[in-house]
């Protein structure tokens, strides 16, 4: 039976809707999430089609599913972050019931869908002035195995291991989750808020073979090919603000010291080279020119 819901948190604006899908018989907790960053529209749009074509029928155990978890920035069209206090949603989690604002978003979605659930899949893309080649993160912890297959059963062309002392991005949705104890996911398919088919039918292939895999619905999960696999990241940032102009495309990869790009002033005179330090595949790039001074150019994902 599929039952619409809302989570109602007193004080952090309008509710969050969730399908709750119980299954016929018994069967492990699925958490699907998107929306974390509310225009990273493939991975919206991919969770409200993986329930309208479901058949609870299907299901053994039970599939939370959340299509909009930041719905404050989904509305605003606020790309990365919550507009109420201009913080990043999935640097937050578990979240702080006694915090800020989007302190108190995560800690109450955290408890909410994450706790208590036997795995969890959390759903992203390239945000609205991102290129992005789809991939796949788990952390190192103690269920990392389990993390690692449901990337595998997820089947992006890249897989991103995140060990423990080196997170290039603490407070996410699954290395909180995997903190915990449960195993879990970042899937990213799409790019630059555009709603692309094939990106969402990339996810919706991925969950469904994950929900197979786990068991909590019916099906043989399909074989998906090896990926490339790195270890963590080289993220690189701009020293000041200005007019960046990527050299390289996402998906192919960059030897050390090549040139990524570079950041020129208003009158387009260059004043910064951008290399990298290590070879790498750029598995995300902001494609718009203007960057301020630390933010982000590209994420380079390690051989
Ligand atoms: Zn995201």
């Amino acid at each position: 039976m599929i039952t619409r819901r809302t989570l109602s948190v007193p004080g952090l604006g309008p509710d969050i809707p969730y399908f709750d899908i119980q299954g016929r018989g018994d069967g492990p907790r699925l958490t699907v999430v998107a929306g974390v960053h509310g225009t990273e529209y493939t991975s919206i749009a991919a969770v409200r089609e993986f329930v309208r074509d479901l058949d609870p029928e299907q299901v053994s155990g039970r599939i939370t599913a959340v299509p909009v978890v930041n719905v404050p920035a989904f509305w605003a069209r606020s790309p990365f972050v919550v507009p109420v206090d201009g913080e990043n949603l999935n640097r937050h989690f578990p979240g702080n019931a006694d915090g800020g604002f989007t302190d108190m978003l995560a800690h109450h979605v955290f408890t909410a869908f994450v706790l208590g659930a036997d795995y969890l899949v959390d759903l992203h893309a390239g945000d609205l002035p991102e290129a992005l080649e789809p991939f796949t993160i788990y952390e190192e912890s103690a269920v990392e195995a389990a993390s690692r297959d449901l990337a595998l059963a997820y089947g992006a062309g890249h897989v991103v291991r995140q060990a423990k002392e080196v997170r290039t991005v603490a407070g996410s949705t699954c290395a909180a989750a995997a903190d915990a104890g449960i195993p879990a996911i970042i899937a990213e398919s799409g790019q630059n808020g555009l709603m692309e088919r094939d990106a969402i039918d990339r996810h919706l292939a991925g969950l469904t073979n994950i929900a197979r895999s786990i068991g909590v619905l019916a099906g043989d999960p399909s074989p998906m090919p090896e990926p490339c696999r790195h270890e963590g990241w080289n993220w690189l940032r701009a020293d000041r603000a200005g007019w960046w102009q990527p050299a390289v495309a996402t998906g192919e990869r960059v030897p050390a010291g090549a040139v990524l790009g570079t950041m020129s002033d208003v009158w387009g005179e260059v004043f910064a080279e951008i290399t990298a330090r290590e070879a790498g595949t750029p598995l995300f790039l902001t494609t718009s020119p203007a960057v301020p001074a630390d933010g982000l150019l590209l994420g380079l994902a390690r051989d």
